[in-house]
């Protein structure tokens, strides 16, 4: 079969491997769907210290199972067969450190992932681990819920994650900093889910906002190159401040402009992770004391995040399938790295 192999950075190859057996604590998928983000990106060109070479990558992952481990429903208490359509989560808990059995999974001590410990999914075929199936990782996909839609549910985790760290009130204003796919999720999510009032979209490429803005209509697009966007979200809240802001970026200055325009009993998260070597922001903490200010961080995903994102979108409440706009076959799969890259596209899926 065809997978996607990182050997070091810059020299990843589609290459002709053995198709992988599936052992008896195991479940094998066809894969259908999985779906690029901006770490597969990072990988390309970086590398992860995780990331035990040469391995198959590739985390967003939905698909058909084929074959099932003789072991796994007498041993994981569940019901999978031959034909069931399946996602995986990416982040993999261990289930047993003080974080996970205090029900914090997405801070797991000991976490490994999918497509850096464990083959991922930019393959025809992929074995899903034992780790994954003890933590309940492998998650039935709603019928109504698309193989495309399903590769997008675990990027939507991680902002499901975020959010429910922010008690996001009825009515309350949010600004959501980056006009990529998790910045689009971020804004449905906030409406459809805990009902946000106006919601603003920070960026500074014109071409990415307007490709974003046109599908997820924010009630503002505020262009951080052309404008002072403290002080547009000022006046657009009567002096105020925003109630919520969430930075989907890796630019240290929207974690600065973030606390500067934060309303009193602000709720910060800084979603995106900032650049290794340079993780430093400024920030005045008088104003973080005095307005009450709340700064979340927010680490991937749990398992419990992930089936909730396929709830949200097999109800309706968070509509994923517009955000899908390329879909490339896993020979082309290099080109939608350059996809992702160029900000071409709001959400690249390749299929194998
Ligand atoms: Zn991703
Ligand atoms: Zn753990």
């Amino acid at each position: 079969m065809k997978a996607l192999r990182f050997y070091a950075p810059e020299d990843v190859r589609l290459e002709e491997v053995a198709e992988p057996a599936c052992g008896p604590g195991e479940v094998k998928l066809r894969v259908r769907n999985c779906s690029t983000c901006g770490t597969d990106v990072k990988i390309f060109h970086n590398g992860h210290q995780n990331l035990t070479p040469p391995r198959t990558i590739g985390h967003e992952i939905a698909g058909e199972v084929v074959e099932v481990g003789a072991d796994v429903n007498a041993t994981y208490g569940s019901d999978w067969r031959v034909g069931d359509r399946a996602q995986v989560i990416a982040a993999v808990p261990c289930g047993e450190c003080h974080e996970c059995r205090k029900g914090w999974m997405a801070v797991c001590q000991n976490q490994t992932s999918v497509g850096y410990q464990y083959d991922g999914g930019f393959a025809e075929y992929m074995i899903v681990p034992q780790q994954v199936l003890k933590v309940d990782g492998l998650n039935r996909i709603p019928d109504n819920v698309g193989y495309d839609e399903a590769s997008a549910a675990e990027p939507f985790a991680c902002a499901i994650n975020a959010q429910e760290l922010l008690g996001i009130e009825a009515g309350d204003t949010v600004v959501v900093f980056g006009a990529g796919p998790i910045g689009c999720m971020h804004i449905r999510i906030a409406r459809g889910v805990h009902r946000a009032g106006p919601v603003y979209l920070v960026d500074v490429n014109a071409e990415r906002l307007k490709m974003s803005a046109d599908a997820v209509r924010p009630d503002e697009v505020v262009n951080a190159a052309e404008v002072d966007v403290v002080e547009r979200v000022m006046k657009l809240t009567g002096g105020r401040g925003a109630d919520v802001v969430i930075t989907a970026t890796a630019a240290n200055v929207t974690q600065e402009q973030a606390i500067l325009m934060a309303a009193r009993n602000g709720r910060i998260s800084f979603f995106g992770g900032l650049p290794k070597n340079d993780p430093f922001i400024k920030c005045d903490s008088n104003l973080v004391h005095y307005r009450q200010l709340h700064i979340h961080g927010a680490n991937g995903s749990a398992p419990e995040h992930n089936k909730r994102a396929l709830e949200y979108i097999s109800s309706g409440q968070v509509p994923v399938k517009d955000l899908i706009t390329r879909h490339i076959p896993l020979d082309d799969v290099l080109s939608a790295f350059q996809i992702v890259k160029a900000g071409e596209a709001i959400k690249v899926t390749v299929e194998p």
